[in-house]
């Protein structure tokens, strides 16, 4: 549980006010410490054993892991709320794709081909799965290591490396270990011959136990020895076992803030079903409750996309709309008769309109303004998208220096700004539009003729 600044206040020093942390009391300074805005290195007075409690009580409730490098990096963890409609979800679970050893080698291809290519221009963003899991299930070390370094060598992505056998876990982290694999599974059994190898290089690991009970031992030893990048897994291995280890896990950490379970978990659907359509039930369930790394067997377009647009939805931030730039964009390549059309910076009604342009073959000019991300009604609405507003934004847009002459399409449902437009922008001609983006196909081509 995040600790107050009140609370922090009666830990600093005092001095009266000294102002060498930069802020003019120690409450100023306190305040800035609980929001998060300030380090504890700030107070040069702070006692070492009070600066180690509230280093402590200042960490996030549940650990940031990154899986990865570069800009191929995943962040998982970090999470502050159980719901998203309470504040926002922070760090998208992870989607891995499963490789087995035993897997012959067109097998192999054909999935590394598939991680590499299944990605979906998205609302202005690509969705994709980001992480490959090698699975060392042949008992043949050599096998095992050859698969890692095939991936390695041909993709960039995040791996987690899946290994009962300690030796070869560690074999496969020195061949990637410059890109921080996951290594999977630090148990009961094998975690005091594994601490020694954890401490010698940085690496996240996946925690593996047969229940909650049983993890919590294993973050305690895995805390005294230094080593606290890891996700959980409790073992839970049946949807309704799994949504109650996941939810127990997630209310420990964030509600009452115990730091044993406070990290992410990592889920495997790929061993909790028997067939393809359960499988991506299970891993939809898990995208909603709460695992931060998601491992698939397998999957093709029609299992993926539908999985990473759950994502997508439930981690969008829901304070703020997702919108796209203000300015004026290029369809086809326009010339200076094209069609000029202005829409609101919702990304979604910008997508729509823009397709439905972009249908018509017809190169045009697409202005959009920035309403603050509503929906051209709700904008108007909101006196976001009024005449004045919209045309200060074409005079700035610079667009008048693209086209010859002075029309412009606004939007259907918004024809009432027309009158107003007309006198922000003098010598433009306000042509109204269809009401419905559905509209534009039957609308443009005629219109861009009158242009010519
Ligand atoms: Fe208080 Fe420390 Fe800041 Fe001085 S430096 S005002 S003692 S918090």
């Amino acid at each position: 549980m995040p600790i107050s600044g009140s609370e922090i206040v009666k830990m600093l020093p005092g001095k009266k006010p000294c102002k060498d942390c930069g802020f003019p009391t120690c409450f100023a300074y306190a305040m800035k410490l609980a929001s998060g805005g300030a380090t504890l290195e700030k107070c040069p007075y702070l006692a070492p054993e009070v600066k180690a409690k509230l280093e402590d009580l200042l960490a996030p409730a549940m650990k940031l892991i990154t899986i990865g490098s570069g800009d191929k990096k995943v962040q998982v963890g970090n999470e502050e709320v159980i719901y998203r409609h309470e504040k926002t979800y922070i760090h998208p679970p992870g989607i891995a794709l499963l490789i087995s050893d035993k897997e012959d080698g067109a097998k192999v291809e054909e999935k590394i081909k598939k991680i590499k290519e299944l990605q979906y221009p998205w609302v202005g963003i690509t969705i994709k799965a980001e992480l490959v899991a090698p699975y060392f299930e042949s008992g043949d070390k050599n096998r095992y290591l050859a698969l890692v370094k095939k991936i390695y060598d041909s993709t960039d992505l995040g791996m987690i490396l899946v290994a009962k056998d300690l030796d070869v876990l560690f074999a496969a982290r020195d061949i990637c270990a410059d890109r921080r694999p996951l290594l999977y599974p630090i148990t009961k059994g094998n975690i005091d011959a594994a601490i020694p190898k954890l401490k010698e290089k940085s690496t996240p690991i996946g925690v593996r136990a047969e229940s909650i009970e049983e993890l919590i031992p294993l973050t305690t030893k895995l805390k005294e020895a230094g080593v606290d990048e890891a996700v959980l897994d409790p073992g839970s291995r049946n949807i309704r076992d799994a949504i109650r280890d996941q939810t127990f896990i997630r209310r420990a950490a964030l509600k009452q803030g115990f730091r044993l379970l406070g990290y992410p978990t990592i889920a495997f659907p790929c061993f909790m079903a028997q067939d393809t359509l359960k499988e991506v039930l299970t891993a939809s369930v898990f995208i909603n409750k709460f695992a931060s790394i998601i491992v698939l067997s397998d999957f093709n377009q029609h299992t993926l996309l539908p999985l990473l647009v759950q994502r997508l939805n439930i981690y969008t931030d829901p304070r703020f709309p997702m919108a796209v730039e203000e300015k004026y964009y290029e369809i086809g390549e326009p010339d200076e008769n094209a069609p000029v059309l202005i829409t609101s910076n919702w990304a979604l009604t910008y997508f729509i309109v823009f397709s439905a342009i972009e249908a018509t073959k017809i190169p045009s000019f697409l202005c959009v303004k920035d309403a603050e991300g509503l929906g051209v009604l709700t904008a108007w609405a909101a006196g976001k998208f009024s005449g004045d507003s919209v045309g200060a934004m074409i005079k700035k847009s610079g667009i008048e220096s693209r086209v010859k002459h002075r029309r412009i399409v606004i939007p259907g449902r918004v024809a009432r700004i027309k009158g107003e437009l007309e006198e922000a922008l003098p010598g433009w001609e306000i042509i109204v539009g269809p009401r419905e983006a559905s509209g534009i196909g039957a609308f443009l081509p005629e219109y861009a003729k009158s242009l010519r």
